[in-house]
């Protein structure tokens, strides 16, 4: 890749033009006195919610990286974002792909206009990185499937309408073969969701005790026993969108879709003046972006970071640590990682615009953030010295915490250091990124095991 391609990647003379023709929608639709569901009505079926999905599936064929720039440019307007959530991130790209038209018609267009929101149910006690190992069971009861089984690690479960449900329709065949990949009703008896603490304080995520619930045939993604190659593209979604924009998914926006936050009946206006600190005017065209504004934008893990050494140079510059040389050099080190991650964003979008395809790129996008969230995280407590030990749970002890340090970021960068060990798990761990890299790219041998021959039922398990 030259530097000439990137920079017509960056300059593309097709991305400007979207990005005006959304502007001038954007003045045409935007109204702060609509409901958020009613705005998210009118984003999604415009296509400007998910523009990276097919035209087929309430998008436009944008490029990942034009994605991410539209994304960006609905909310320096102004308005309110799209629907953040693993629906938009993971199931709307899956089913685009697998799903048939009705589908898309159901799912796809409740993803897109926030209506539902969605959770990951794949990982499970015994099976989170050998994801095939999956014991969650689907028995056939009529034009419906009986589901019994447990899942871990969910991601927003406690507020999703519905899950991507994982679960071994046949036991007789080798593991990868007797999957199949649902469209699961979260909110129905037999589903109990239990949210597990974190040390951040929060609780993002949840075990899911499934007993007798049901799930209809018309809910199957991709066909019966096809659930690898279903969960494949949504995993190649999720390593994708975690390292190059889709950082907003775990539910990061101003409102949360979905039915259980209760957020679609709400004045839009009114999230988007308490971001912007009060100020909100029915916009008609002209662009004035607050630092409020600016902090909630999305850019994934990725584009947090960038916007991470931005701001632990501000404070490393306050607490008078930026003369250190060693400190100098890291924040040096973490703008660098992000600039790298933005090139290679524009080297992909290069080469896919000419039919092309570079392997591993996602898996190398999401190994490049688990070291920026790393070094985000050391830096960041080496700038904030002994305070850096120092953390605050509830909104008065952020306070007090705030006057004790006297810096306003104090809590933020305990927050970030504090989950900086999940981004390298979730998504398929390093190691994990690093195997498929040696096995599917760079072709070496598999590590030998007979997983893809011995039916399921014989496999030695451990529960
Ligand atoms: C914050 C967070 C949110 C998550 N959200 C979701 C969600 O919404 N839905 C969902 O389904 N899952 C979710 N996950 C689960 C995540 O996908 C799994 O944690 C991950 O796949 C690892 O599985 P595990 O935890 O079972 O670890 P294990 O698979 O038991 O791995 C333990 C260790 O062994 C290493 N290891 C395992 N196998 C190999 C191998 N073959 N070669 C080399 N090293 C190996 C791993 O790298 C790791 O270091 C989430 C995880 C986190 C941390």
């Amino acid at each position: 890749m030259t530097d000439t391609a990137i920079d017509t990647a960056m300059d593309s003379a097709g991305t400007e033009e979207l990005l005006s023709d959304l502007r001038a929608w954007l003045s045409d639709n935007w109204d702060p006195d609509l409901t958020v569901g009613e705005w998210w009505e009118r984003l999604g079926l415009a296509g400007w919610a998910a523009p990276g999905l097919p035209t087929n599936a309430y998008g436009k064929s944008m490029a990942r990286s034009d994605t991410v720039l539209a994304q960006q440019e609905v909310v320096s307007f102004g308005a309110l974002g799209a629907p953040a959530g693993l629906g938009l991130l993971l199931a709307a790209p899956t089913i685009a792909a697998h799903g048939t038209q009705e589908q898309i018609d159901r799912y796809v267009r409740e993803i897109v206009t926030g209506q539902k929101a969605w959770c990951q149910l794949f990982s499970e006690p015994q099976a989170g990185s050998d994801l095939a190992g999956l014991q969650t069971r689907a028995l056939p009861d009529g034009d419906e499937w009986i589901i019994n089984g447990q899942k871990v690690w969910t991601s927003g479960g406690q507020y999703a309408d519905l899950g991507m449900l994982l679960a071994r329709t046949d036991p007789d065949v080798p593991k990868h073969q007797g999957i199949s990949y649902f469209a699961f009703e979260m909110l129905q008896d037999g589903v109990d969701v239990r949210p597990l603490k974190e040390m951040t304080g929060h609780a993002l995520f949840n075990e899911v005790f499934i007993t007798d619930a049901r799930v209809a045939d018309a809910a199957l993604i991709g066909g019966r026993n096809n659930g690898w190659a279903v969960a494949n593209t949504t995993l190649m979604n999720e390593r994708a969108g975690l390292g190059s924009g889709g950082g907003n998914a775990a539910g990061g926006g101003l409102a949360q879709p979905g039915t259980v936050m209760g957020m679609l009946t709400r004045r839009v206006g009114d999230l988007v003046g308490e971001r912007a600190g009060g100020a909100e005017t029915k916009r008609t065209g002209t662009k004035k972006e607050t630092s409020a504004q600016k902090s909630q934008q999305p850019g994934g893990a990725l584009g947090a970071m960038r916007g991470g050494a931005t701001m632990l140079i501000s404070v490393a510059k306050s607490r008078g640590v930026n003369s250190d040389a060693t400190i100098r050099q890291d924040l040096a080190r973490l703008y660098t990682l992000g600039e790298l991650g933005r090139f290679n964003g524009l080297r992909m979008k290069a080469v896919k615009e000419q039919g092309g395809d570079i392997p591993g790129m996602p898996n190398v996008a999401k190994l490049s953030m688990s070291q920026i969230v790393r070094l985000t995280r050391d830096l960041g407590l080496r700038i904030m010295g002994p305070g850096g030990m120092l953390h605050a749970y509830d909104v008065d002890d952020k306070a007090a915490l705030k006057h004790a340090t006297g810096d306003p970021f104090a809590g933020g960068i305990t927050e970030m250091a504090l989950f900086a060990q999940a981004p390298p798990i979730y998504g398929g761990t390093d190691q994990v990124q690093r195997n498929i890299i040696g096995e599917r790219v760079l072709g070496l041998p598999k590590e030998p095991n007979n997983d893809r021959v011995t039916p399921f039922s014989q496999l030695p398990k451990n529960a």
